[in-house]
């Protein structure tokens, strides 16, 4: 039987294994490896760095119920094989990979989906002093900053108004920025926080 693996179960991993599995899935071995159980739904991170009262769920159950999608439902009655862990190295000439416990799997055919990083395109400061937004623990230190900040403005201890900055006008900065603009309207209507405490700037 063919032994195909694929290496990462974002958006592209996740459909390439769907589609062969209807194509081909009597005939062939399919494996999807992440070092996650659950895949992150992206488009809704937002929804995690805005969401109010995170702290009363100091892990933040329930917002990840919300965005982390277990393979285990997504694979569900398909003839798609599951393995969380993370891989260390790919060896082409032998067709191998390794994991980082060291497990090494053999395949016929290679899917390589592990995603992007982020890139600070080299601009001075921002590896330093920005956040970056890319995945699940980005978003919760993201919503953890603003609160502590919030907290600091209630308590008279800060006296400036917090300035958000989104650097980068694309559809993420837009979101982000939209969705604090939202969070903080939130807060100035049920807390003595005033919309002008914050102040939110968008550069590009
Ligand atoms: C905040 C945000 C919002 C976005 N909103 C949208 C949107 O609304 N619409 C849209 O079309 N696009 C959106 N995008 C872009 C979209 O998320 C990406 O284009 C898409 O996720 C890329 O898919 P991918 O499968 O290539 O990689 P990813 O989704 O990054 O998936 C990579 C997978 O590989 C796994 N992985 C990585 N390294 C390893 C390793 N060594 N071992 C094992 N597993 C590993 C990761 O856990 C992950 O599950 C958004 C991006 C961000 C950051």
């Amino acid at each position: 039987m063919i032994k195909i693996l694929i290496l990462g179960g974002g958006f592209g991993g996740i459909r390439v294994a769907l589609n062969l599995e209807e194509k081909i899935g009597s005939e062939a071995k399919i494996t999807l490896i992440d070092k996650n159980s659950y895949h992150l739904f992206v488009p809704a991170l937002y929804e995690v760095a805005s969401a109010y009262g995170v702290q009363k769920d100091p892990f933040a159950v329930r917002l990840k119920k919300t965005i982390c999608v277990p393979y285990s439902d997504i694979f569900e009655n398909k003839n798609i094989n599951f393995m969380q862990a993370e891989v260390s190295a790919i060896d082409p000439d032998n067709k191998k990979i390794v994991t980082e416990g060291g497990e090494i799997l053999d395949y016929d055919y290679l899917v390589i989906a592990l995603g992007g990083q982020v890139a600070d395109y080299g601009v001075p400061g921002v590896k330093e002093y920005a956040f970056q937004f890319k995945d699940l623990e980005d978003a919760l230190l993201l919503n953890r900053k603003v609160d502590e900040l919030i907290k600091e403005v209630a308590a008279g201890i800060r006296i400036r108004p917090i300035k958000v900055a989104v650097v980068g006008a694309g559809f993420t900065g837009i979101e982000v920025a939209a969705e604090f603009a939202c969070y903080i309207k939130k807060l100035s209507n049920y807390s003595s926080i005033r919309a002008e405490d914050i102040a939110g700037h968008i550069k590009r």
